[in-house]
């Protein structure tokens, strides 16, 4: 599942927004390096030949990867924090517009788009590179309608494409893509730091496609929608409780709709996740006398622990609850 970079390239010279902020580019080194005390976490490197701002962790994770020793990677969804809506201070939102470039994804956090637009900083989305699924059945958009929350403006794509390693391999490669064209200087290392990420990722899928081959059971019931795409790459079918907003309330017929399906499909297991209340998932799996597991969706990670960590974890707890070879 590898995009060729000649198409990589393409997507990227047709959908990238391009704000020529080359002249203060040393400048804003500086001024990031000065004021990362105040984002939410950045590696220290005042000589960067990049600074660059990821929107969350995984797209800091393949920030950091690619760029090396070149690059300044600040994070805008600080450690911890769950991204989906978070606000941004006009200090993080003034220190973004002095990077070279922001990584982030459409339709996901309305407050980083935002920013983009008012700073008019070089900008790549993701979803340029990657083809998003549509969102299925969405009952937290409905409900979110009904409860008059305008601002819960997820789009009807899912964003969350980290989960499956091979598309977060595509993405790596064109993040190289990106920071060659903006740093044409050390284009070489860029690619080379990619294609090693690339390869790593692709190893972890093939775990994945191994691990999760012969399992007896293919149904996962999950808190928050962030894992169509995990379950579509391995043959697995995602039940969540809430829809692709993990601040989505199920209605009632949701959470008897799941009932059912967890007294069909045997499954054992209701997976919760380290930055969301557990407490419907729990309430779910007591009802139906089955237990809980955390099947983390890497929107942030624990200090100490990195994407390949989790996900390794993630498989673990999948291998279990699907009772796999
Ligand atoms: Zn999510």
């Amino acid at each position: 599942m590898i995009i060729t970079s000649p198409t990589v390239r393409t997507m990227i010279t047709k959908n990238r927004r391009r704000v020529a902020m080359a002249a203060t580019a040393a400048a804003g080194a500086l001024t990031l390096a000065a004021c990362s005390s105040g984002t939410a976490s950045s590696s220290d490197n005042a000589d960067a030949a990049l600074t660059v701002a990821a929107a969350f962790y995984p797209l800091q994770y393949v920030a950091e990867a690619v760029g090396g020793d070149l690059v300044s990677v600040s994070s805008l969804t600080p450690a911890g924090v769950e991204p989906h809506d978070i606000e941004l201070s006009p200090a993080t939102v003034r220190s973004l517009g002095e990077t070279d470039v922001v990584l982030y994804i459409h339709d996901f956090q309305p407050a980083v788009e935002d920013a983009i637009d008012t700073t008019g900083v070089t900008a790549f989305d993701a979803g340029s590179v990657i083809a998003f699924a549509e969102a299925g059945e969405d009952n937290h958009e409905e409900d979110a309608e009904e409860e008059g929350h305008d601002d819960h403006d997820h789009g009807s794509s899912d964003p969350h494409f980290w989960l499956e390693p091979a598309l977060l391999a595509q993405y790596a490669l064109a993040v190289g893509d990106e920071f060659a064209s903006l740093d044409s200087a050390n284009a070489a290392t860029y690619t080379a730091n990619a294609e090693s990420l690339a390869a790593d990722l692709n190893e972890l899928d093939d775990e994945f496609s191994t691990g999760l081959a012969a399992c007896q059971r293919t149904d996962i019931i999950t808190a928050h929608e962030a894992f169509g795409y995990l379950a579509d790459a391995y043959g697995l079918t995602q039940v969540g409780i809430a829809g692709l907003d993990p601040e989505g309330e199920p209605s009632p017929a949701r959470l008897r709709e799941i009932a059912d399906i967890i007294d069909q499909t045997g499954a054992t297991t209701v997976f919760t996740e380290s930055l969301v209340s557990p407490r419907v998932a729990e309430a779910v799996a007591s009802d139906a006398g089955v237990q809980t597991a955390v099947l983390d969706p890497i929107e942030s990670v624990a200090d100490g622990d990195d994407y390949r960590s989790v996900m390794l974890r993630n498989l673990d707890a999948l291998r279990e609850a699907l009772a796999c070879e």
